[in-house]
């Protein structure tokens, strides 16, 4: 009997402690936006050639902005974008948000030239940022990374906080940089499972900063990239508060 009595008091003591535990199991902290930042290393500096001969569109390009208007382009709502155009360039208006194209695409090769204002105002994030966003999920981060220190996942070049670019080959303040991106479509079964993974290679001023690199998920101020299914979207750029300024941008469907 007193033995009964033990095991039975040890196992309701075990069944108690287990149930204690479950229902004592810590909930995950909220993710705060340091949490996806990391600092180091660094991507080294790569001074590229001082500045590119303008590359005019192939003939099977699709012209997203000649250096006249921004018709291939709109806002949110559906308008004409109030972004500026002027001196066959055109800047972001800080205020009156981001740009789509019209047109969706898959997969495509895109070549866009952007320049950073010349009299520098802010720092890390805040200076210079803008973004290219890939069928309007995925980042290609624009900041000016011209001595300006940031998270490395968060820099010129990055699939923003997620893959920090290979090296950094910023030119100054006031120059032209020019983007190519090469980019692969991620794919979706029917119940909106991840069929085949999407990529992204990238020249910056004709140095490469990414090399086929796994798109993660969307990109994600605060927590981690989502899987998300979608068909083709269009390219946004970013309305970050900054006046980055853009010219010659053309696209090929792939
Ligand atoms: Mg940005």
């Amino acid at each position: 009997m007193k033995i009964k009595t033990l095991i039975f008091s040890g196992l309701s003591c075990i069944v108690t402690t287990g149930y204690a535990q479950q229902k004592e199991y810590p909930k995950p902290e909220p993710m705060r936006p340091g949490m996806t930042e990391f600092w180091l290393p660094q991507p080294r500096i790569v001074t590229p050639a001082e500045e590119d001969v303008l590359v005019a569109p192939p003939s099977d390009a699709v012209v997203l902005f000649d250096g006249r208007d921004l018709s291939a382009w709109q806002h949110d709502d559906g308008s004409a974008p109030r972004w500026t155009v002027a001196d066959g360039c055109f800047t972001v208006k800080p205020g009156t948000g981001q740009i789509s194209t019209k047109q969706n695409f898959t997969d495509f090769q895109l070549h866009i030239e952007w320049r950073e204002p010349e009299d520098i105002a802010g720092e890390s994030q805040g200076r210079g940022n803008s973004g290219v966003f890939l069928q309007g999920k995925y980042e290609v981060q624009i900041l000016d990374s011209y001595g300006n220190e940031t998270y490395a996942n968060g820099q010129a070049g990055s699939v923003y906080k997620q893959t920090p670019p290979l090296v950094n080959a910023m030119r100054p303040p006031g120059k032209w940089n020019v983007y190519d991106i090469i980019y692969t479509a991620p794919r979706f079964k029917a119940d909106g499972s991840l069929q085949s993974n999407g990529f992204v290679t990238l020249l910056h001023n004709g140095v490469l900063v990414q090399n086929h690199t796994l798109i993660q998920g969307t990109t994600e101020y605060i927590g981690l990239p989502r899987i998300q299914a979608h068909g083709a979207g269009p390219l946004v750029l970013q309305d970050h508060g900054n006046p980055v300024s853009f010219r010659n941008v053309w696209i090929r469907e792939l």
